[in-house]
């Protein structure tokens, strides 16, 4: 649907597109001044207070000269989304609308978009770079100076995210996607990216062996990364069985459960005494970072990806003597279109990693699901 059928002006709408067929029937309104009969409205799932989310109407946001308006038709629940529910993370401050990782199709430009048209689909990184200072000049789009995350708010800032019918996102930050790629699988565009930036950290060589510490959605992807980028071994990490189940299928040659087996023993023995050339943490607390560092080869390197803890205890000696490489990563900087590339190929598969599709209306109860840790759920998408 597109913004004209929302608006109840008929005969505007019928005579605006026939005059002028690139200026859309908003624009034209506003250009003559005329205003909407109504205020034009949206669905969305709006964290009204922590642990609770409902559905609400809530205004169109405008379109800014350099914004195009996007029909949500995917958007995925990512971890961080459900610390942020909770307001453990307090990067949710309600009221919220949340959602950064989404896919659909463009209904609206603003008067300097040049490269995107409605009907376009797309995705669209969930950091909202500011393109001019000298770290988005470098590149280095994550760590921009003025960085924004769609679906946060903190005390800093408060973006409305995707968990919505439309959302408005600058051009510079939107990506067209391929006809084959539906837009659930290309809501996960964004956690590729982040797995494919982190690999990237690592600047690992051909046959390499790599140890992946958590078997969610960011690690299952990384394996998936790591095998194409010429990993020999991937030793996969975790507590559940079932996620070692699918890391397995997914590319990882050897599997540890850390439940049973201390993490450092299993890889020093898998690797005949060496240890891991890369290591790649993503899960964020002082066990995993502590064994992390404990299974990299001497020289090897370690790329921190998880961060649910603000700080853990260090294992300095470890680090230094050892002369390990620790690198943190953090979202992406440039990958959408390998990550895109990857997805629509089907070298980085997602239907093992998505273990729901539902509706904006049941948001409430995915994330309670998701919350409680309820066994076999994964990622959760929803469709507005
Ligand atoms: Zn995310
Ligand atoms: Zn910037």
């Amino acid at each position: 649907m597109n913004s004209s059928a929302l608006l109840r002006v008929p005969l505007g709408n019928i005579i605006f597109p026939i005059l002028f067929p690139s200026v859309t029937t908003r624009k034209m309104k506003q250009l003559l001044g005329i205003q909407p009969q109504e205020e034009m409205t949206l669905r969305a799932l709006v964290l009204d207070k922590y642990k609770h989310l409902a559905i609400q109407e809530v205004p169109v946001p405008a379109c800014r000269p350099d914004e195009v308006l996007v029909r949500v038709r995917a958007c995925a629940i990512c971890g961080s989304d459900v610390h942020g529910y909770d307001g453990s993370s307090g990067r949710r401050i309600p009221p919220i609308v949340m959602g950064h990782e989404a896919a659909g199709e463009v209904t609206e430009t603003g008067e300097a978009v040049s490269c995107f048209q409605p009907g376009d689909r797309v995705t669209f990184d969930s950091t909202i770079y500011c393109g001019t200072c000298v770290f988005c000049r470098a590149g280095r789009v994550n760590l921009c100076d003025d960085r924004r995350v769609l679906g946060v708010s903190c005390e800093d800032y408060r973006r409305d995210g995707a968990f919505a019918e439309y959302v408005a996102v600058p051009e510079r930050i939107v990506y067209r996607i391929p006809d084959g790629l539906s837009f659930e699988h290309a809501s996960l565009v964004e956690p590729v990216a982040v797995a494919v930036h982190a690999v990237s950290r690592a600047a690992l060589r051909l046959n390499d062996t790599a140890v992946v510490l958590g078997a969610g959605t960011i690690g299952l992807l990384a394996i998936q990364a790591l095998q194409r980028a010429g990993c020999g071994r991937i030793i996969a990490v975790d507590l559940d069985d079932a996620r070692l189940g699918l890391a397995e299928q997914l590319g990882a040659t050897d599997t540890v459960n850390s439940a049973h087996n201390p993490t450092a023993d299993a890889v020093t023995s898998l690797t005949g005494g060496k240890g891991a050339d890369i290591v790649l943490e993503a899960v964020g607390i002082e066990e995993t970072v502590g064994a992390g560092l404990a299974c990299a080869r001497k020289g090897g390197t370690v790329v921190l990806v998880g961060n649910v803890t603000p700080s853990v205890s260090f294992p300095l000696q470890t680090a230094v003597t050892r002369e390990l490489n620790v690198l943190g990563s953090c979202a992406s900087s440039g990958e959408y279109p390998v990550a895109i590339a990857l997805l629509a190929r089907g070298e980085i598969a997602v239907e093992l990693i998505i273990s729901a599709t539902g509706q904006l209306e049941d948001g409430h109860a995915w994330f309670e699901r998701l919350h409680a840790r309820e066994p076999g759920l994964l990622k959760v998408v929803l469709c507005p």
